[in-house]
């Protein structure tokens, strides 16, 4: 079932969309991209005489209800981005009354799903270790179905529309959907794109194929980057993770980041690129600070000689340079995580040159995605979103997707 061809009217729909936008101090939201994405499939339903039930998760409040990752700070924004009042369930296991009672047209936004233990079904309190583990895990994903079945009582038809956690087997991204029938579960628009935007890529490599990752650590990445070296011809291999590589290779790396426990690690990534005939690109220099601020004193250094008191922050011009030229010269380009600290206006030089790079080659053919709520804050900031091919509201998702992984959102809905 897709959703054009099902029919809303009179109909109640409960949508997960990924609603888990940044909020400053004071909880006013710095970045709607992700209301704005989910816009078109709220309309369509609304449009098409349905009520919307709106569920999503916000933070990393682990199963404990928490005023700051409450999702009723965002209701008037949902409210203005839909032209249209939005009811505010505060407890989302007790909104039965007010999904019963409403009417086509009308919508109501549920409170943060992971303030319920049951959403993401992992125990907690209990250290993996203990010997009752098992059994508080069984018992949680008993609770989960059943609270993926009470979310599925209050509407008649699912739509899933959240990409972004999409990698997950919650009880509102994928347990929920065993309780609709085959009829009424589908993808939202958004997701639709999400998915199209990878078969883009899987089904039709156009090579060269060059992966750029960066970010902060080696250890979050180390699926992908291994995965990727089946797939891509050049792995650019960028961010904090420079100063590990730089350090297993004998390299002075000051205050840099660096994961000591990851040395050998790096070592099997070179080892593996090489047998595998993947060109690995290592940062060559950086701009290094004395300070983790955007003010700091810098300097240009080596990767391999940075002197204590010091930390690499961006990548260096020589690195900028031989990053540029492998991206230009490929057809097809992902990216994930900065290449430094870009946070930090003085810090963007690296990052940017990426970026400038990834539009180029998109303006001579090549089919670049971006990914990843760093590298998308990135782009968004260089003002590029709209030169490339496709931005993914996904970061652990897309990644998992690229690798070939079914993804359990996906699949609950699809088979
Ligand atoms: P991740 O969450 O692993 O994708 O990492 C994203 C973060 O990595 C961003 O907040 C960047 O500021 C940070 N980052 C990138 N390069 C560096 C660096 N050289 N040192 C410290 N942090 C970095």
């Amino acid at each position: 079932m897709t959703i054009d061809q099902f029919d809303f009217n009179g109909k109640k729909a409960i949508v997960r969309v990924d609603f888990n936008v940044p909020l400053d101090e004071n909880g006013n939201i710095t970045d709607d991209t992700r209301i704005r994405g989910a816009l078109p499939t709220l309309r369509k339903i609304l449009d098409n005489g349905g009520a919307l039930i709106i569920m999503s998760h916000m933070g990393k409040p682990k199963g404990k209800v928490n005023p700051k990752f409450s999702l009723g700070q965002i209701k008037d924004a949902v409210s203005k981005a839909l032209g249209v009042p939005v009811e505010f369930a505060p407890d989302c296991a007790k909104a039965a009354e007010m999904a019963e009672a409403l009417k086509p047209g009308q919508v109501l936004l549920l409170e943060n799903l992971r303030f319920y233990p049951e959403e993401e079904g992992k125990p907690v309190g209990i250290d993996k270790e203990d010997p009752a583990y098992d059994a508080a895990k069984k018992e949680m994903k008993e609770r989960q179905k059943e609270f993926a079945k009470t979310l599925a009582g209050y509407a008649d038809v699912y739509v899933n529309d959240a990409f972004g956690t999409a990698h997950r087997r919650h009880a509102s991204t994928a347990v929920i959907a065993d309780y609709f029938d085959a009829d009424h579960k589908m993808l939202g628009y958004l997701m639709e794109k999400e998915v199209k935007a990878v078969d883009n890529i899987l089904s039709d490599i156009k090579r060269p194929f060059t992966a750029i990752m960066g970010g902060s650590k080696v250890s979050t990445k180390i699926g992908i980057i291994e995965n990727l070296m089946d797939k891509v011809d050049n792995l650019i291999l960028c961010g904090g993770m420079t100063y590990t590589f730089a350090k297993a290779q004998g390299g002075k790396v000051g205050d840099s980041l660096c994961e000591n426990d990851k040395l050998q690690l790096a070592l099997d990534i070179m080892a593996k690129a090489k047998e595998k005939g993947v060109n690995l690109v290592l940062g060559v220099d950086c701009v290094a600070g004395d300070a983790f601020n955007n003010d700091c004193n810098t300097q240009i250094c080596s990767v391999m000689d940075i002197p204590e008191g010091w930390e690499g922050m961006d990548a260096g011009p020589e690195t900028r340079k031989i990053f540029a030229d492998t991206i230009r010269g490929s057809k097809t380009i992902l990216w994930n995580g900065p290449a430094g600290v870009f946070e930090f206006d003085n810090f963007t030089a690296g990052s940017r040159a990426i970026a400038d790079a990834i539009v180029e080659a998109t303006k001579n053919g090549a089919f670049s995605l971006v990914g990843g709520g760093d590298s998308v804050a990135c782009i968004n900031k260089f003002g590029l979103a709209d030169e490339v091919s496709y931005v993914s509201t996904g970061g652990g998702a897309l990644l998992e997707a690229i690798e070939g992984k079914v993804l359990p959102g996906i699949a609950a809905i699809k088979g």
